[in-house]
């Protein structure tokens, strides 16, 4: 009999616990979103979550000086662990397991890549424009689709260095830089809610015509959504100031990013005061700076 007494009090104290660590489990969960009113509503909540902080403390996430609140990360890496499993499990034939090459950057970490472009050193990056193409006319070939810092003739077309032809002035250097990586504190990239993926080399043209990464693509745009996740840079958002590449590897979670976007909109004042600060005089700046202004790649970006 006192066994038996005992033996239903272990099985209730066990079924408790199952039943106070639910929510924990449930957090390993992948988030579906094929149903709009999940979106609506993961996106409300985390809407709430940041109008109930303080006002600077959601702008130095933003501008990438602070990391992230843990849930935020938490979250986003579990979605993408969800997203890159099913394309992992689907038939879009892959030469290696998908993972991450970048994702949550800082402002310091934001600011060396941007640096590096800028004082052009270090590998290949980005596509060289029509503008630039057109400024340097014969000096540079034809077949040079990337900004290449190694090649004496793009070095004569972005740096000016032979003193022969023309080249790229301070402020054509960084719109070609825009072209596909954000101003440091102006990163998607500092929010921990937007990665980069499957391409190491971030090469537009392994991403199209019959790239390495065309099958994947076409999987992601058709599925990263009910994910949680969506494509902010797209060659549809092309604009003569805030030129975008087609970014096949960026993605983007959309319940916390709308939310940040939408709050960096509403607070555009806070924020250009914010990054006057972290900018400073630095020359590299002056385009969006002294130029366009930081309200103007809000409202494009
Ligand atoms: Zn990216």
């Amino acid at each position: 009999m006192s066994a038996n007494g005992i033996r239903p009090m272990g099985v209730m104290l066990a079924t408790l616990l199952i039943q106070l660590s639910t929510p924990v489990f449930a957090q390993t969960e992948c988030l579906e979103f094929r149903d709009p009113e999940v979106m609506l509503s993961t996106t409300d909540r985390w809407r709430v979550f940041v109008a109930e902080r303080d006002v600077n403390r959601i702008l130095d996430w933003i501008v990438g000086v602070t990391p992230p609140p843990k849930v935020v990360r938490r979250e986003v890496v579990q979605q993408t662990r969800c997203l890159l499993n099913a394309l992992s499990h689907s038939d879009v034939p892959l030469t290696e397991v998908p993972q991450v090459y970048s994702g949550r950057r800082s402002f310091t970490r934001q600011q060396s890549i941007w640096m590096r472009k800028y004082n052009f050193s270090g590998g290949a990056f980005d596509r060289i424009s029509e503008t630039a193409r057109n400024l340097c006319g014969d000096g540079l070939p034809a077949e040079s689709a990337r900004w290449q810092p190694h090649m004496a003739s793009h070095r004569q077309c972005w740096l000016g260095e032979g003193g022969v032809g023309r080249s790229l002035d301070s402020n054509q250097r960084q719109r070609e830089t825009l072209q596909a990586t954000a101003m440091p504190g102006l990163s998607r990239h500092h929010w921990a809610t937007d990665i980069d993926i499957l391409d190491p080399y971030l090469n537009p043209a392994s991403w199209e015509n019959a790239g390495p990464y065309v099958g994947a693509y076409r999987w992601l745009r058709q599925h990263a959504g009910s994910h949680g996740f969506v494509q902010p840079y797209r060659h549809s958002q092309v604009n003569p100031w805030f030129i975008r590449i087609e970014e096949g590897w960026h993605w983007s979670y959309y319940p916390v990013a709308s939310v940040l976007q939408a709050f960096a909109r509403q607070h555009p004042q806070a924020l250009a005061k914010r990054l006057a600060e972290l900018w400073g005089d630095n020359e590299s700046y002056s385009f969006v700076r002294d130029g366009i202004g930081v309200t103007a790649v809000l409202a494009k970006d």
